[in-house]
């Protein structure tokens, strides 16, 4: 297993802290704490873009992006990459 996560296209593969953190599934209105959706590109129905999420204080519900990993540091922003 990797020690940091590691971002490929739109995909985030979490290292090993990022994995034990994730909440499993998919948050629910009154969720809390860190979720990587499942999403689907409905025009495509490919997986869409990974978003690592913290659901927390203000932010159950919405959930905040979380633009770099808590843990390993590494950029998790799979939203801002150039080409494919
Ligand atoms: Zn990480």
């Amino acid at each position: 297993m990797q020690d940091s996560c590691q971002v490929v296209g739109n995909k985030i593969t979490p290292c090993p802290h990022l994995s034990k953190a994730l909440e499993y599934g998919n948050p629910r209105a009154k969720s809390k704490g860190v979720f990587i959706p499942e999403r689907v590109n409905f025009n495509t129905g490919e997986p869409g873009t990974d978003i690592a999420q913290l659901h927390s204080g203000a932010f159950v519900g919405r959930g905040i992006a979380l633009n770099f990993c808590p843990f390993c540091g590494v950029s998790l922003k799979t939203w801002e990459q150039s080409n494919g």
